[in-house]
């Protein structure tokens, strides 16, 4: 009987001990692969609070070492691609899913009309990878980082993933940053870059990897230099990533006019949303979209208020886009661009425009649409 207790005796702790330590391995293992996603509505000592220099001149936000090279490689990575496995990365949207040389293109736009000199452009400030975490999980950010370092090629089959991707998204975010610091200060400014509203906090999507507003969103709340931020979302696709990372924060308010029937196909709640069906019965021309637009915006920023407001002036509401299917002129984006401007600045709101999405057949039409946009960034400062 001794003898059987001291078997039963041995035989539990085993199974006593195995047990403990699955489970302590169990909740280590969780504790390292939860990676939590930070919450945005936690207030953190930002960084970047004491190094950062106003420009005293020029409101564009420009940085062209990092964007031509990323561009350069991301069309070479997605050549190699397509060769290699056949799959047709590069499509047939101006040579890359997201053709970068627009904003190079639409400087040097600008400045050959006389529209623009080059001293209305200031270098960008790139971010680090902590000012990253405040918004992102770290495993999200981590993948990137060794996806980049291995020369994957893409990611969920859209997202082109080349080397020096990761030192462009530290610019892009850190121009959106600059352009929020420079609206503060004076009003209006434009980083010729960012919109990236598909990113959520722990994944890329719609050829968005990190989100730039919600990142420079959430250093100026940390910072105090805000109490409340606006998103006013024209690209004409829903920015999901925006409404996930800030659902639920009383300090972001989000107005999103975007296309139904387009992708994402989740739709996330926002404050202001403004859907429209692409259907022939209801096309959307120019008129249609203004007339939705005056009737909705002005009432949307009196109700909210905000101490800045991020403009995402997407191109792709454009009629010849071929990621979306509304009917906008190149005129109608200008009027667009005009009122959205004229409505926050006439309330004195300071304003950040970023340029979001555009995916013309013709990269000659989006330049034209995107140096609309500058000029009447111009205009509004
Ligand atoms: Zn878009």
């Amino acid at each position: 009987m001794k003898g059987d207790f001291a078997k039963w005796n041995r035989r539990e702790f085993i199974k006593l001990s195995a047990f403990g330590a699955t489970l302590g391995f169990g909740l280590a293992g969780k504790k390292i692969l939860l990676d939590p996603i930070p919450s945005f509505a936690h207030v953190a000592k930002a960084k970047m609070t004491d190094d950062f220099q106003l420009p005293t001149t020029g409101v564009f936000v420009w940085d062209e070492i990092y964007r031509m090279k990323f561009a350069q490689d991301a069309i070479d990575l997605a050549n190699w691609v397509e060769e290699k496995t056949g799959i047709p990365a590069l499509g047939n949207i101006s040579g890359h899913p997201f053709p970068v040389k627009k904003y190079l293109l639409a400087k040097e736009r600008t400045i050959e009309t006389g529209a623009l000199t080059e001293q209305d452009f200031v270098p960008t400030k790139a971010i680090d990878y902590q000012t990253m975490y405040m918004v992102h999980s770290r495993s999200h950010i981590h993948k990137l980082r060794m996806l980049e370092a291995s020369r994957a090629g893409l990611l969920h089959g859209e997202n082109v993933i080349p080397p020096g991707l990761m030192e462009y998204l530290k610019m892009a975010c850190g121009g959106t940053y600059t352009a929020a610091r420079i609206a503060l200060s004076r009003g209006v400014a434009m980083n010729m870059n960012g919109g990236f509203h598909h990113a959520f906090a722990d994944h890329e999507s719609g050829f968005c990897y990190v989100n730039d507003v919600a990142i420079a969103i959430k250093l100026l709340l940390d910072q105090g230099l805000i109490k409340k931020a606006m998103i006013v979302d024209l690209d004409v696709h829903h920015g999901d990533g925006n409404a996930s990372i800030t659902l639920g924060d009383r300090r972001v308010a989000i107005y999103d006019f975007y296309q139904e029937d387009n992708f994402p196909s989740e739709k996330i709640p926002v404050a202001h949303p403004v859907a429209m069906r692409a259907m022939a019965a209801t096309a959307v021309t120019d008129q249609v979209y203004l007339e939705a637009l005056r009737s909705t915006l002005p009432r949307a920023v009196e109700s909210e208020a905000p101490d800045i407001i991020f403009y995402l002036a997407g191109s792709d509401p454009f009629l010849d886009d071929v990621l979306g299917s509304f009917l906008l002129t190149k005129q109608g984006l200008r009027q667009r661009d005009e009122f959205t401007l004229e409505t926050v600045r006439k309330r004195d709101i300071p304003v950040a425009v970023v340029c979001a999405g555009g995916y013309p057949k013709s990269i000659g039409d989006i330049v034209d649409i995107l140096s609309g946009t500058m000029a009447a960034v111009k205009s509004a400062g």
